[in-house]
C-alpha cells in the first residue's frame, strides 16, 4: 500500500523513523527496535538517506529488507546531494525494483556542514520540488516531503518559506512530514498558514520524545527554535533525576500527540533513533486500545 491509500482510508497514520547505522552493533540495535515496533502495526516506518558517502546504499538495502522480510510499508527518504538527474533515476528504479513505492523527498544539505553553501551536482536538481517531479515522472509512486514549522533556516521569511511549500505539494506530493517541535500551536501555525494558500495536503507532525536534559540544549539545532520556556521549566524541576527526566519526556510527548490528534493532525511520525522504548511508551500512552 502506499502511505496516500493509507491516509486517504481515514485512520490516523503511526509511523517511526530510522537512520542507517554505522556499526554491527547499530545494525542489531536498528533491527531489534524495529522487531519491537513492528508489533505495533505502524502504518509505515521511514529510514533516512545520508548526506553523502557509504551509507546511502545503506539506505536502499534497509528498506530492500524491510520490504521483504517484515510485513512493514517502508518509506525511503532520498535527497539530491551529489546525484546527476542520472543516477537519481536509476535510484528511483532499484525502489521501485524492491517493491518500495514510497519515498520521501527532501533535497538534503550540503555534507559536513549544514548550512554551508548548497552546490547542486552539475547535472543535478536544485529544489525538493525537482526531486518530486522526477519521482512523479518516474511510476506510481507515492511521494512525501519536509514541512518546517519555524520555517526552513534557509528561507528568507515565513511568508516565502509558505509559499515554496506550497510550490513543493503543487508539484506532486500527497503528504508531508515536519521537522520535530515540541509545542503544538506551532504545528497549528504551519498548517493554518498552508491552508491560508488553498493548499490541503496531510501534513504529519515530526514528534520525538525528550529522554534527556542534552535534547533540550540542542532545540534549537534540532527543531530550529528554542525549546518552549514553560516545558522547560517542567524538565529543570526534575533535571538531576535522569528518569524523571524520561518519564517526564514521556508524558510531555504524549500530552503533545494527544492535542495534536485532537485538533485533526492525519496522525504521528515518530522519531526514534534507531530506539524502540520510549516511542513505545509514548505510543502506549496514546492508543491504549490499539496495543
Ligand atoms: P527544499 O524544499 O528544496 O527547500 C530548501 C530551501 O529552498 C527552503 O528555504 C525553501 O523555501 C527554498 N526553496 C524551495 N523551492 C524554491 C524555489 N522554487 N525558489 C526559491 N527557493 C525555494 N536530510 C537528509 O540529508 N536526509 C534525510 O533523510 C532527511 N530527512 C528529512 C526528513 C524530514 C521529515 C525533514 C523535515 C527533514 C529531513 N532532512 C533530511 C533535512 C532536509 O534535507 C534539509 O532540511 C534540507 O535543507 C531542506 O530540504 P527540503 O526538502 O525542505 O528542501
Amino acid at each position: 500500500p502506499t502511505v496516500k491509500d493509507l491516509l486517504a482510508a481515514g485512520e490516523r497514520s503511526f509511523s517511526f523513523e530510522f537512520f542507517p547505522p554505522k556499526t554491527d552493533e547499530g545494525e542489531r540495535q536498528l533491527w531489534r527496535a524495529i522487531r519491537e515496533l513492528e508489533a505495533l502495526r505502524p502504518t509505515f516506518v521511514s529510514v533516512t538517506y545520508g548526506a553523502g558517502g557509504g551509507n546511502r546504499d545503506h539506505t536502499v538495502s534497509i528498506v530492500e529488507r524491510l520490504a521483504h522480510s517484515t510485513t512493514l510499508t517502508p518509506v525511503a527518504h532520498f535527497t539530491a546531494v551529489n546525484h546527476s538527474i542520472r543516477e537519481l533515476r536509476h535510484l528511483v528504479g532499484r525502489f521501485a525494483d524492491a517493491g518500495v513505492r514510497n519515498i520521501l523527498a527532501v533535497r538534503g544539505d550540503p555534507p559536513g556542514d549544514p548550512m554551508g553553501t548548497w552546490v547542486r551536482h552539475p547535472e543535478g536538481v536544485e529544489y525538493a520540488e525537482d526531486l518530486v517531479r522526477l519521482i512523479r515522472q518516474s511510476g506510481e509512486f507515492c511521494v512525501g516531503v519536509a514541512a518546517f514549522p519555524y520555517k526552513h533556516p534557509r528561507s528568507a521569511t515565513i511568508e516565502s518559506d509558505t509559499e515554496q511549500f506550497v510550490r513543493k505539494c503543487r508539484a506532486g506530493a500527497d503528504y508531508a512530514i515536519t521537522q520535530m517541535f515540541f509545542k503544538a500551536d506551532d504545528y497549528l501555525r504551519l498548517r493554518d498558514r498552508v491552508a491560508a494558500k488553498g493548499c490541503y495536503t496531510p501534513i504529519i507532525p515530526g514528534i520525538m520524545p525528550v529522554t534527556q536534559m542534552s535534547t533540550i540544549a540542542r532545540s534549537e539545532q534540532l527543531s530550529g527554535a528554542p525549546f518552549p520556556p514553560e516545558v522547560a521549566a517542567r524538565f529543570e524541576a526534575v533535571a538531576h533525576d535522569p528518569e524523571s527526566v524520561r518519564r517526564l519526556g514521556i508524558e510531555h510527548a504524549a500530552e503533545l500527540c494527544q492535542t495534536l490528534l485532537d485538533e485533526g493532525a492525519p496522525g504521528i511520525h515518530f522519531i526514534t533513533f534507531n530506539r524502540s522504548s520510549a516511542t513505545r511508551e509514548v505510543f502506549q500512552a496514546l492508543v491504549p486500545a490499539i496495543v
